[in-house]
């Protein structure tokens, strides 16, 4: 397993299949993307998690762009799950989840996080930018119907705080679970910023005031994220922005659609695999990876936070 330079494993790999999208939600960061120089073929990916498998991560995140945009969006997710991952899951805007959830679970998808900021129409054109949401419920429901474990992803804004006892009520009709993401202050979602963040930790607040939410754990592998129980409801808190003790536990790196190894969201690209990887150089691969991880920092630090408005709800 490697070990950065803070003690933090790497367990995780985020693989960025694509960089296109046909949502063009407000507040987007482009995974912090760049135009492609070149797409990883699934062969090329598959080739990759072997090595980053060997190097002991285990968990495999699809995201793009918009990741089922892509065509062989099946053979990509086949591909990874042959180096016998410990998970492999998606994160998707959920349109074209209908018709592709099945082929997904039998290609070895285990879950899936479909990202659902408003369960109101006219609120979800306006954050997404499409007009989508009754065909994206009914990808939900074929999810849950193909196997596959569903996470609704929210991220917060002034605009859908309201909303949230209404999201979490939904996922508690379909078994799954929830993810209040904090708004990063990244492309898009620094230009919204100022006008639409709010402390993730306000709503917690609230859920735990009015909701009766509980705190039953902390997610040491990923960020220290709290996780509360809402009404039955698993949910999972990413307080992302300006707090070290999301940094701390940071196991993730993110390759990207043309081959580089991004050690954070808010670091350009620090290595360039993409030779070794076309060159099937397992050598050479497994020492660029472990360079990248030497480089890894924690965007904030335990001891520069600086009066930094951490997780103030960890167990
Ligand atoms: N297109 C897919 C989707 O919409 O889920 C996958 C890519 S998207 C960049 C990955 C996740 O990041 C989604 O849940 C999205 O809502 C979230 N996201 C995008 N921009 C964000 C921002 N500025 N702050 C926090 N989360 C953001």
């Amino acid at each position: 397993m490697l070990v950065d330079r803070f003690g933090r494993p790497l367990l995780k790999l985020r693989v960025v299949v694509n960089d296109v999208c046909n949502f063009s939600c407000v507040f987007c960061h482009f995974e912090g993307q760049r135009p492609m120089s070149g797409v990883l073929s699934p062969e090329d990916i598959g080739f990759a998690a072997m090595v980053f498998r060997k190097l002991g991560v285990g968990d495999f995140k699809i995201t793009g762009g918009e990741p089922l945009l892509r065509r062989d969006i099946v053979e990509v997710v086949r591909e990874i799950d042959k180096c016998g991952p410990e998970d492999i899951s998606m994160t998707t805007n959920g349109l074209l989840l209908e018709r592709l959830s099945g082929p997904l679970a039998d290609a070895g998808l285990r879950r899936v996080n479909v990202s659902l900021h408003s369960l109101r129409r006219d609120r979800y054109r306006r954050i997404m930018g499409v007009d989508a949401l009754e065909r994206v419920v009914r990808g939900i429901h074929m999810a849950v119907d193909s196997g596959l474990q569903v996470k609704i992803n929210v991220v917060l804004l002034r605009e859908n705080m309201d909303e949230v006892p209404d999201i979490i009520n939904f996922a508690s009709k379909l078994g799954a679970r929830v993810q209040i993401i904090e708004l990063m202050p990244v492309n898009d979602g620094l230009t919204i910023f100022d006008k639409m963040y709010v402390d993730v930790n306000r709503l917690v607040d609230l859920l735990m005031a009015t909701r009766g939410a509980r705190l039953v754990g902390t997610r040491r592998d990923l960020h220290n994220r709290p996780v509360l129980e809402v009404d039955g409801v698993r949910v999972e808190i990413v307080k992302n922005w300006n707090n070290p003790t999301f940094c701390a536990a940071c196991t993730t790196m993110r390759l990207t659609s043309d081959g580089k190894l991004k050690t954070c969201l808010y670091r350009d690209p620090v290595v360039d695999l993409y030779p070794a990887i076309r060159a099937r150089d397992e050598e050479r691969l497994m020492d660029l990876i472990r360079r990248a991880n030497s480089l890894r920092e924690p965007r904030w630090r335990l001891e520069a936070g600086a009066g930094a408005p951490a997780n103030r709800h960890l167990q």
